[in-house]
């Protein structure tokens, strides 16, 4: 077993403000090459604590991962604390400062002078152009441990795991390793997910299934250990039968998929537009459309139609609808879904109108009671109410997955949930 530990370097990761995420996305990478993350600390801007770190974790793993403190600024001491941790002293690396300047120009700048301090190495250690950043990666070796430098910045991070600790890991790996796979569940509640999805704990084993909850959708990860083509057979059976106990709530088994994206996938391949008429989400439900690249060609546009006067003004509700039956109201969103329908001319109108609170509530419209209907312009509106447990953003997010959820079961024909 290859061990591994990882340093992740900055103050502000010991602040309100950041998280250390880049050691979690490196995990992934680990498992799959069957490496065994044993530790990993967080560790501020200071030269004596990272190298104490850097002398601790050389004599216990294989390998370690440092994260960040690679900037140009006075904060940044990661090399620094090389030198110190195991006595070397610092070069300055001429192609890696030609680079740099190269960089700069490509963008018309000229390099300021502390990024000079980019183009230092300690002696003895190699290394890896970055072709996303500045900050090179760095390598070297002690003992029997290799230590791997990477700037902090998560898409430079990300780059040179790929290119510096991936092809380190298959040279060591026996090809063993542990990999998962997601089946991702559009609005049901975590507890019916678990009903249906009980049968495959006894057939694949309780300790490879995992349930994760979020706001209107639930994930379920299957994990597989073995080689690339074991776990690669084990997890598709696994999805296969994960998706088929789900049933129809399911929606996706690609990890990077969101419900805007399997929607917009649906409405490409039918040829069907879509606009939205949204109250009480105040524009995420066209947010989460035009997150997908290409949405253009099926979303036309909408309207945040937050008041009265906008709904009939801009949605065309009548405002006998609004006076009588109420601007939170199955009638209202019936006409939202319908107006924004006509007026953009597209095949489907979603309309949605609600109680996001905290204030605002009534005994017979609690905080929480969201009106959603989703119109075809062949004139056939469908509409669900709903009372959402949680706070405003928790009731906001959940209308807007109801929504996108409700119009991909309209675009495949499936029955509405209740
Ligand atoms: P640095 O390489 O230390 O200059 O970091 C540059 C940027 O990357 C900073 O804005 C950090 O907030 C971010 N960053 C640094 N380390 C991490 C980490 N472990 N996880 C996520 N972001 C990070
Ligand atoms: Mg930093």
């Amino acid at each position: 077993m290859i061990r591994v530990a990882v340093i992740a370097v900055g103050s502000e990761l010991l602040g309100l403000d950041r998280l250390d995420t880049n050691s979690v996305r490196l995990t992934r990478v680990l498992n799959r090459y069957g490496a065994e993350l044993e530790t990993k600390v967080v560790v501020g801007d200071d030269v004596g604590l990272i190298a104490d770190e850097l002398r601790r974790l050389a004599g216990r793993v294989d390998l370690v991962v440092v994260s960040g403190g690679l900037g140009p600024t006075a904060d940044d001491v990661t090399r620094e604390a090389v030198c110190e941790a195991f006595g070397c002293t610092m070069r300055v690396e001429p192609a890696i400062l030609e680079q740099i300047v190269a960089r700069f120009s490509r963008h018309g700048l000229r390099m300021p002078m502390v990024n000079q301090k980019q183009a230092e190495v300690p002696k003895g250690a190699r290394w890896v152009p970055n072709e996303r950043g500045s900050a090179p990666g760095i390598v070297l070796e002690r003992e029997s441990c290799t230590i791997c430098l990477l700037p902090g910045v998560p898409g430079e991070f990300d780059h040179l795991v790929e290119s510096i600790v991936e092809p380190w890991l298959a040279e060591r790996s026996e090809d063993r390793g542990i990999e998962r796979a997601v089946v991702k569940v559009a609005c049901l509640p975590e507890s019916r997910v678990e009903e249906r999805i009980a049968p495959a704990y006894p057939e694949f084993g309780r300790e490879s299934i995992t349930i994760l909850a979020r706001p209107g959708e639930i994930h379920l990860y299957a994990s597989a250990a073995g080689t690339a083509a074991e776990r690669s057979e084990h997890l598709s059976a696994m999805q296969r039968r994960l998706r088929e106990l789900a049933g129809d709530a399911a929606f996706t088994d690609r990890e990077e998929d969101g419900l805007e994206t399997v929607v917009g996938g649906l409405l490409q391949t039918s040829g069907h537009t879509v606009s939205t008429a949204e109250s009480c989400t105040g524009g995420l439900i066209s947010e989460r459309l035009t997150r997908v690249a290409g949405s253009s060609a099926y979303f036309a546009g909408g309207a945040v139609a937050y008041s009265n006067v906008s709904k009939i003004r801009d949605v065309g509700v009548a405002e006998g609808t609004v006076q009588s039956e109420g601007g939170v109201s199955e009638a209202t969103a019936r006409a939202l879904a319908e107006g924004i329908c006509e007026r953009f001319g597209t095949d489907w109108g979603i309309g949605v109108t609600g109680i996001a609170g905290p204030g605002g509530g009534s005994d017979d419209k609690p905080v929480g009671t969201v009106h959603i209907a989703v119109a075809a312009s062949s004139g056939d509106t469908s509409h669900r109410v709903r009372v959402f447990p949680g706070g405003r953003d928790r009731v906001r997010t959940q209308t807007a997955q109801w929504a996108l959820d409700m119009l991909r079961r309209r675009l495949l024909v499936l029955p509405q949930l209740n």
